[in-house]
């Protein structure tokens, strides 16, 4: 199993996943939330974008924006679970574990931090 900083390294090396970023607005966002409460949000489109087995509309169900975890989800390849396993290897139509869950959200919530740094 691959660490978030080897995660996040090796997402850096592809054209189209280090093309995604967070906007100013995206970034005005995440500073008036806070990061506990963009967390919480990370954990529900976790849930109920990925975690089924057969999550509906597979492919298409992450937008490209109108929420910063969105684009992390982009960014880090954890939109859909044809991406999830191309990158990760997590098996399809297999609901995901809590740990499974909870891993992509600290990668995604990495990838913000990183992101608010910028
Ligand atoms: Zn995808």
């Amino acid at each position: 199993m691959q660490t978030r900083i080897e995660a996040l390294y090796k997402l850096s090396q592809s054209k189209f996943r280090s093309s995604f970023h967070l906007k100013e607005k995206d970034k005005l966002y995440v500073e008036e939330k806070g990061m506990d409460v963009i967390r919480r949000h990370a954990c529900d489109f976790v849930r109920n974008k990925l975690a089924d087995s057969y999550p509906k509309n597979d492919g298409k169900q992450t937008p490209m924006k109108g929420h910063p975890v969105f684009i992390a989800m982009h960014a880090c390849a954890c939109c859909c679970r044809g991406c999830l396993n191309r990158w990760y290897h997590v098996e399809k139509g297999i609901p995901l574990t809590d740990i499974q869950q909870e891993k992509i959200v600290n990668l995604l919530m990495l990838w913000i931090e990183n992101e608010m740094k910028k």
